[in-house]
């Protein structure tokens, strides 16, 4: 009999995830502490990062696994576990990318629209009983710019072409023939970001965490939006700095920020940039859909049965 532990806070997640499972018993640990305390005897940790630092599965949380031999995570990412630390103890890693892209892909254009249609705006202008002083922005004719043009990336280009969008594709690998495919206008490399950003009303982050991409929008980020552009995050809050978001939105350079993600989550209520009308933030509910939970337990379950039976792993992250 394995030992499988799930490293979460979401309760919604965590009691779909148990049910797919049977007949393995899934132990959930809702904290860094219990997983250290429960890591001794584990064979396979399933992980999911909401509400967790960067990195929460590091070499100290590792050093006591003496029996873990795969880190399963639960969607797309895997910056949950330090990836470098897990090798050198020979475990394997893999993902369930695929399982939530059209889930998030929906959230990244209901947050667009968002920003568009001013809801925060809108809802307090109602809740206030104040006469509407505002106006809003069409989606048809203006450009979206997608930075890390993915599979989550992909769909809401082509979403956003239904909305007869400009779409401006930012990549790490310029690949012909994928962009050929792709629903992007126009295509450019991460080093020449600055250029892409400034040909944007909207621009949207779908990139992975990682070394490179911690503050990719930075001070000289925002410096080269269009003034009066917006900004949607749905990757992780870190691929924002902070500071440099709160100067754009106080020298009015940029007109609204829409993130699914935040710096530390849960987001502190009193935290100042809630009260700003601008500023719209949802509780990293990208991937929970019922449809993607059952996606993710499905991808989960079997990747736990190739690992029993000693098949290859779906999704196993490599180099
Ligand atoms: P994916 O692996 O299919 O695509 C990521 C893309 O980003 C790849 O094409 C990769 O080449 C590109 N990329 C990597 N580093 C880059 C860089 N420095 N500059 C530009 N592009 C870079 O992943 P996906 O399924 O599209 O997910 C993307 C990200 O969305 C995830 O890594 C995660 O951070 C975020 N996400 C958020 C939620 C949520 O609930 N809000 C859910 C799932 C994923």
């Amino acid at each position: 009999m394995m030992k499988i532990i799930f490293l979460s806070t979401v309760v919604v997640s965590s009691a779909r995830i148990s049910a797919s499972m049977h007949p393995h018993r899934l132990m959930l640990c809702p904290t860094r502490a219990s997983l250290v305390k429960e890591i001794g005897d584990c064979d396979i940790l399933i992980v999911q990062n909401n509400g967790f630092p960067y990195h929460v599965v590091d070499a100290e949380v590792l050093q006591n696994a003496k029996r873990l031999k795969l880190i399963q995570h639960y969607g797309v990412s895997h910056d949950g576990t330090d990836i470098d630390a897990a090798r050198k103890q020979g475990i394997k890693i893999a993902t369930t990318s695929g399982a939530n892209s059209q889930s998030v892909a929906e959230l990244g254009i209901y947050l667009l629209l968002c920003l568009a249609k001013k809801a925060n705006l809108a809802r307090h202008t109602v809740m206030e009983g104040r006469e509407r002083d505002f106006l809003c922005t069409e989606l048809s004719g203006k450009t979206l710019c997608v930075v890390g043009f993915g599979r989550i990336g992909k769909i809401i280009a082509r979403i956003a072409k239904a909305f007869s969008m400009r779409v401006i594709a930012v990549r790490r690998i310029l690949d012909a023939g994928d962009v050929r495919e792709s629903a992007a206008d126009i295509s450019y490399r991460i080093e020449d970001l600055h250029t892409a950003l400034a040909a944007a009303d909207f621009v949207l982050l779908a990139v992975p965490l990682n070394k490179s991409t911690f503050d990719l929008m930075d001070r000289k980020a925002f410096a080269a939006m269009k003034v009066g552009a917006g900004l949607i995050n749905i990757s992780r809050g870190p691929n924002v700095n902070r500071e440099a978001l709160e100067q754009s939105l106080a020298d009015g350079r940029l007109s609204g920020y829409a993130a699914d993600v935040y710096w530390t989550e849960p987001v502190d209520p009193g935290d100042a940039l809630l009260k700003d009308d601008r500023v719209l933030i949802t509780p990293h509910i990208g991937a929970e859909s019922s449809d993607a939970l059952d996606r993710i337990g499905r991808s989960i379950r079997e990747n736990i049965e190739r690992f029993v039976g000693g098949r290859p792993l779906d999704n196993e992250v490599r180099g």
